[in-house]
């Protein structure tokens, strides 16, 4: 199954909502406006927050979390809410395979490659709905960051995890994933790619009948 950073509606599992009503509980929840290609934030290095656990941060980051799970997305970065700040959310959820993480925020992050084998990653992004590409990308990274109660978040991770991250990342640095594809033939709208996708698998099935 390809990875990508996108959730079509109503994939929602039980923790996903278990987790949305604890945070519901706690506070009011703003869904943030998402800015779209073309908008010179999504294009700028974001600075460091230089206080991970400043009030408007926490703030900030639950508005982010709540706005992602509604899109629905599985990955939102604060340059996307039109805060330049290297800072972003995401989520892995269970149908995706390996181990589910749920929603997680992560400011100041550091990124870096495990070894150097690569996974072709098939992503869309909130900030250019409708499309998807295929993305050369890291299979495994290691990551570093601040979560949401001022603890450092270390880990390795992997495939669609992997994918989440690297693509989150890139936010940060100003850069979408098409800046990141080698085959621009590979982009498309998202509705089409899953026809032709549908199609090819029907042949495959006839095929080996
Ligand atoms: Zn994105």
């Amino acid at each position: 199954m390809p990875c990508g950073v996108r959730l079509r509606n109503g994939q929602y599992d039980r923790n996903q909502a278990r987790w949305q009503w604890q945070i519901r509980e706690r506070r009011a929840m703003s869904i943030l406006k998402i800015a779209r290609m073309g908008h010179p934030v999504l294009l700028r290095r974001a600075d460091p927050v230089p206080d991970p656990t400043a009030p408007e941060i926490q703030r900030l980051a639950l508005d982010m979390i709540e706005t992602m799970i509604d899109a629905p997305g599985v990955g939102l970065a604060a340059p996307q809410v039109y805060q330049s700040l290297r800072m972003f959310v995401f989520r892995v959820p269970v149908s995706r395979g390996g181990e589910e993480v749920s929603p997680t925020v992560l400011i100041n992050p550091e990124l870096e490659w495990v070894g150097d084998e690569i996974q072709m990653c098939w992503e869309g992004c909130l900030s250019i709905p409708g499309f998807r590409g295929e993305v050369p990308r890291a299979m495994r990274v290691r990551y570093r960051g601040i979560g949401l109660d001022g603890a450092v978040i270390e880990r390795e991770a992997s495939g669609f995890h992997a994918n989440v991250i690297q693509h989150e990342y890139d936010h940060l640095d100003g850069i979408l994933y098409p800046m990141r594809m080698n085959d621009l033939g590979r982009l498309g709208f998202e509705e089409e790619i899953a026809r032709a996708q549908a199609a090819l698998a029907a042949e495959q099935k006839d095929d080996a009948e």
